[in-house]
């Protein structure tokens, strides 16, 4: 596999104010690469480092899997936003919410009331399992990947992705991300 993680795909300071540069200082630069160190040194020299990701994933437990599953749902996350994003869907992804969850605004009420009631840390998904949208939860490093569902969109609800900016105001983070953040145009890329 290739140890490095992918570069952000917009610069640091793109997402303020919803996202401060100061938070992708620590939640790229800390956080996301030390999964990757971490990640690096349990597995370097051992047959798992011939592994792609999301094999490693699929195949380990414990240390290996969660830093493997962090390194993949931070990348994931990443490209789930966008500097000017948020707001209505567009395409696809929009007919899909629509069919799927009622309307946007059902689906809105959805995503806030999961992501602000996941218990400590974890992660908000939109998911697609036989053809079907649905929004889940994962605790930790829990990741759609080890499941039957393709993951569309996530959102990172430990408290490191939001406390420089929100502190204790996890809803209002997810609100925000909502409004001004979410890319559909990688949404619609998931769709399968
Ligand atoms: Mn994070």
């Amino acid at each position: 596999m290739i140890f490095e993680v992918e570069a952000l795909p917009y610069s640091k300071d793109a997402l303020a104010p919803a996202i401060s540069e100061e938070t992708l200082n620590y939640h790229y630069d800390k956080h996301h690469q030390g999964y990757m160190k971490k990640l690096k040194a349990a597995i370097e020299g051992t047959p798992t480092a011939d592994k792609d990701l999301e094999e490693i994933i699929r195949t380990s437990e414990g240390g290996v899997f969660n830093n493997a599953a962090q390194v993949f749902n931070h990348t994931f996350f990443w490209k789930s936003m966008k500097p000017g994003g948020g707001g209505a869907p567009t395409g696809d992804i929009a007919d899909a919410i629509n069919r799927d969850f009622g309307s946007f605004d059902k689906f809105k009420e959805e995503w806030v009331q999961k992501a602000s009631s996941q218990f400590g840390s974890g992660w908000g998904w939109l998911v697609q399992d036989e053809g079907k949208l649905s929004i889940v939860t994962t605790s930790n490093a829990g990741t759609p990947l080890t499941t039957h569902a393709k993951p569309i969109l996530t959102i990172d609800v430990w408290e490191h992705a939001y406390y420089i900016d929100y502190r204790n105001d996890r809803g209002g983070f997810i609100k925000v991300w909502l409004d001004k953040l979410v890319n559909w145009d990688f949404a619609n890329a998931n769709l399968g």
